[in-house]
């Protein structure tokens, strides 16, 4: 297997070394294996995410990862950097979810308490046993809510991890995966543009062979993507079709924004540059194409949201049917593969 190799640039002392599996290291020589987090870099505020992607891809040169800026800075600007991605980085940011839920609880104490106050008698009700009663309520209820943002935190978001497909197919010719990390420690909210090695060559090749034991096109297994990955769209500007001109108006509406295969962008009229249409487009895999290419589809979707989970240890541990032997991952629980056997094909 090849997830593994050598990379003698790396410092034995450095960021790494907490990664090494004894595997690796029983070699006796320094490996990098698939998983290892090789470059993170912090936003400088939380309330404005920001991350630096010169001093990033610097800092990935130095580990000996040589990636160009439109590789690299260029789709992560794209990506990341819109005012609405920022904002939306921050309201749905582990350290937000962490100080609306004292407020939500006062709020709702409040808000519980004077509904029942003013239906209940005092001289019935004793004050204290309504207080306990109100609070018990509303624990409950602040729980829940909590428990929901947490799973969601869990599971592919549409609004970053899906931005980043686009950055990870071109980061994987790399050997490089990358995703936006974010939790609480110690009561401070941590929010890592996280880059991590990743030979992707023995994940799409057990993808691939999964597909192809299954009968992809059967109504079973595209009846379960199709629910499982209905949710998965994206909103895409694309140039209005041009009535006169048929392959043009095909080329516009063809497949996905982010997996397009062999799409080339072409110079358009000055008018047709000044109308921009908005489409939305599901990521559902194309299921005329081959194994190997729907098993790479499937792994550049669900892996941002791998990085995500692996560098801040919230991979799921109970899974059934998967083969663990197959793990290509030393350092997590689920490799890249059977994450997607376990959100998809279960
Ligand atoms: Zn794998």
């Amino acid at each position: 297997m090849g997830e593994c190799m050598e990379l003698s640039e790396f410092d034995k002392l450095g960021r790494l070394d907490d990664w090494v599996s004894p595997n690796c290291s029983s070699c006796g020589i320094f490996l990098v294996c698939s998983g290892q987090c090789v470059v993170a870099v912090p936003t400088p505020s939380i309330l404005t995410p920001t991350f630096d992607l010169e001093l990033c891809r610097t800092q990935l040169e130095k580990e000996g990862f040589h990636v160009p800026v439109e590789d690299f800075e260029i789709p992560l600007r794209t990506a990341l950097e819109s005012p609405s991605i920022r904002r939306y980085l921050f309201f749905n940011s582990s350290l937000f979810h962490f100080i609306m839920a004292p407020i939500m609880y006062v709020v709702l104490w409040c808000a519980v308490y004077s509904s029942l106050h003013v239906y209940l008698d005092e001289s019935i009700v004793n004050l204290w046993v309504l207080c306990l009663c109100v609070s018990f309520i509303v624990v409950i209820v602040t729980v829940a809510f909590i428990l929901v943002f947490h799973c969601s935190n869990k599971e592919i978001n549409v609004n970053t991890d899906v931005r980043l497909v686009k950055v990870n197919e071109r980061l994987i010719g790399h050997d490089l995966l990358l995703g936006v990390a974010d939790w609480i420690e110690k009561c401070t909210g941590k929010m890592q543009l996280c880059c991590i090695f990743w030979d992707l060559g023995p994940c799409l090749q057990t993808l691939t062979e999964t597909l192809e034991k299954l009968d992809l096109v059967s109504d079973e297994i595209k009846n379960k993507l199709k629910k499982r990955m209905s949710h998965l769209t994206v909103v895409a500007e694309v140039p209005p079709s041009e009535p006169e001109d048929g392959e043009s108006s095909e080329e516009a509406d063809e497949g996905h924004p982010l997996l397009g295969r062999g799409r080339e962008s072409h110079a358009l009229p000055k008018k047709r540059q000044e109308v921009i249409l908005t489409q939305t487009f599901n990521l559902l895999p194309d299921f005329t194409l081959s194994c190997q290419d729907i098993a790479n589809d499937l792994l550049m979707i669900y892996s941002a949201v791998y990085v995500k989970l692996l560098v801040t240890e919230r991979l799921p541990t109970s899974f059934h049917n998967l083969d663990l032997e197959r793990n290509h991952c030393t350092t997590a629980s689920l490799c890249l593969c059977q994450y997607v056997q376990y959100k998809l094909l279960q």
